[in-house]
């Protein structure tokens, strides 16, 4: 079993550690649907981080048109309005990166050839799925998990889009899951809508996740 480091600019250069770029998609970058504020600045950063990694994951939000997780699907609600869905709350978003739309490409300028692998999430019509772990109904596995093991990987370092959901549930999971956890939180953005950003931030740290600057991993 590979060692899980507590350091993370050890952790980054090891062969054991993935890095897990979330969500760098048109949709969330300022004028696109969903976007997240200051998004695109965290492209050149995902650029620069990736060289250090020799396994590098990317992660896309990839809906069917009508998804559980649009406003438009719940007549009589806005988006950033909650609903209870019978995996739990749900926060209702503009329609985003639906399949195949350009809204859904990677964002112009992300530049990681190397990436080794591209995990799709939120397909199932009737199930969000904030992390690139598990979707939100906490048990129907994306199959990273069983690739990392695969591939002798202990450490997860993640960074991009958004912060306070797919960043935090991601990191949750991955911890949850035994990895070495550590979050670039300079090379996030987040919502924060409903106090989200407080309260991920807070359970990260209460699952040990680790949270370091990009300065932490240079060199
Ligand atoms: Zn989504």
């Amino acid at each position: 079993m590979p060692e899980t480091h507590a350091v993370p600019s050890d952790a980054a250069r090891a062969p054991s550690t993935a890095l897990v770029i979330v969500d760098l998609q048109v949709d969330f970058l300022p004028g696109g649907r969903l976007a997240v504020p200051d998004g695109d600045a965290v492209v050149p950063l995902a650029n620069r981080l990736a060289r250090r990694f020799e396994t590098v994951v990317l992660t896309q939000d990839w809906h069917p048109a009508g998804h559980i997780s649009f406003a438009s699907s719940h007549p009589g609600h806005a988006p950033f309005d909650v609903i209870t869905l019978p995996y739990g709350p749900q926060v209702l978003w503009p329609d985003h990166c639906v399949q195949g739309e350009p809204g859904a490409d990677f964002a112009p300028g992300l530049d990681v050839p190397h990436a080794q692998l591209i995990i799709r999430k939120g397909h199932h019509a009737r199930v969000d799925s904030y992390s690139t772990f598990y979707e939100a109904d906490r048990r129907t596995s994306t199959g990273l998990t069983g690739y990392l093991r695969a591939r002798g990987i202990a450490n997860v370092v993640l960074m991009g889009l958004a912060l306070d959901f797919c960043v935090a549930w991601s990191a949750l999971d991955a911890a949850r899951d035994g990895f070495g956890t550590t979050v670039v939180e300079d090379a996030c953005r987040a919502i924060d809508t409903h106090g989200s950003l407080h309260h991920a931030l807070e359970d990260m740290a209460r699952a040990g996740v680790h949270s370091v600057r990009m300065a932490d991993l240079a060199g």
